[in-house]
Formats: C-alpha cells, structure tokens, sequence
C-alpha cells in the first residue's frame, strides 16, 4: 500500500472514532437533558394535581400520612400505588384526592386544622397545641417552643399532621392573628 493511501485510512479511521465518540456523547447529554425536562415538566405542571371538588391545586403527600391518619373503614379503600395530594383549600371538604379516589374530612381520625376553624382544633398536631391553648399566656412562646422541638427532631409531622409537613407556618400564622408576636 502507498504510504500516503495508508495514512489517508488511518486519517479516516481516527475521524470516525472520534465522530463516533462525539456522537454517542451528545446523544447521551441530549437524554439527560430530556429526563432532567420531563421531570421539570411533571414537577411544575399542576393541572394533574388540582382537587376535584374545590378544583385549586393541592400539595402532594405521603403515603404514610394517609395510613396515619385515615379511619380503618376508610384506610380499607387506601389505593398505595396512586400518588395522593392535600387539598388546604378551607371551605372544601376534600382532603385528600388521588386520580381515582378522594378522601374527606370525615375519613380522617382528626379535624384537619385549614379546614375546621374550631378552638380545639391542633395548630401542632405533633406537640397538641390548639388554637386556645396558643391563646393561654403559658403558650406564648409557642414558636420558640417547636423551633426546639424541631432542633431536636422530635416532630413527627409527617404521621401526626394531616397535611404532612411542618406546621411552624400555620402556628406562626395564628400567632400573628392573635397579635402575640
Ligand atoms: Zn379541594
């Protein structure tokens, strides 16, 4: 073989290698890329979400607040391979919703605080703090109170709260309303 014909292949042989290489690397990035866009896309698209009843879009919870919290009769109709969404929505009975099913207020061991605005009602569900016993002097520090608890990792909202997640925000939002801080 000329020598010049023989470099010429292997000219082409590297150029391929490497187009090659080139190649499957874009292709990899491109498919990161899309799960990274297809995960955004169902993070951020809420439509899926919206609750049936009061059709405002709700906040997506954990199978194990539902098992926690739902009365036995209702628990029974528990399907764990939907994912399950809180409604806060205050004048909607609905508390959680799935695609095929819904709970209610009433399916629940305990009154949902956005929901019920009575005085026995847990603002914390985790330390039992209602909304009067946030009224009596002794509580006023109620914020300082679970801010330690917290600390601490004492809560245990996600079994004790319907909503599953921290409830520092509704405390300090009806300790605002009751003019205490
Ligand atoms: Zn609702």
């Amino acid at each position: 073989m000329p020598k010049i014909l023989y470099h010429r292949k292997a000219a082409v042989n590297i150029a391929a290698f490497l187009w090659n290489n080139i190649f499957q690397k874009i292709q990899k990035e491109s498919e990161l890329d899309m799960s990274r866009c297809c995960q955004n896309t169902v993070e951020t698209d809420t439509s899926e979400t919206l609750c049936p009843l009061c059709r405002q879009s709700g906040k997506g919870v954990k199978l194990i607040t539902l098992k926690s919290l739902l009365k036995p009769s209702s628990l029974a109709k528990l399907q764990p391979k939907l994912n399950y969404s809180f409604c806060s929505t205050s004048h909607c009975d609905v508390v959680y919703y799935s695609e095929l099913n819904t709970f209610r207020m009433q399916d629940l061991k305990v009154p949902v605080f956005q929901k019920d605005d009575g005085s026995e009602v847990p603002v914390c569900y985790c330390f039992g703090l209602s909304r009067a016993s946030l009224i009596s002097e002794a509580k006023a520090n109620a914020i300082d109170f679970i801010r330690e608890q917290v600390r601490e990792n004492r809560c245990g909202c996600e079994v004790n709260n319907p909503q599953g997640a921290c409830c520092l925000g509704n405390v300090s939002h009806v300790v605002q309303q009751l003019g205490m801080k």
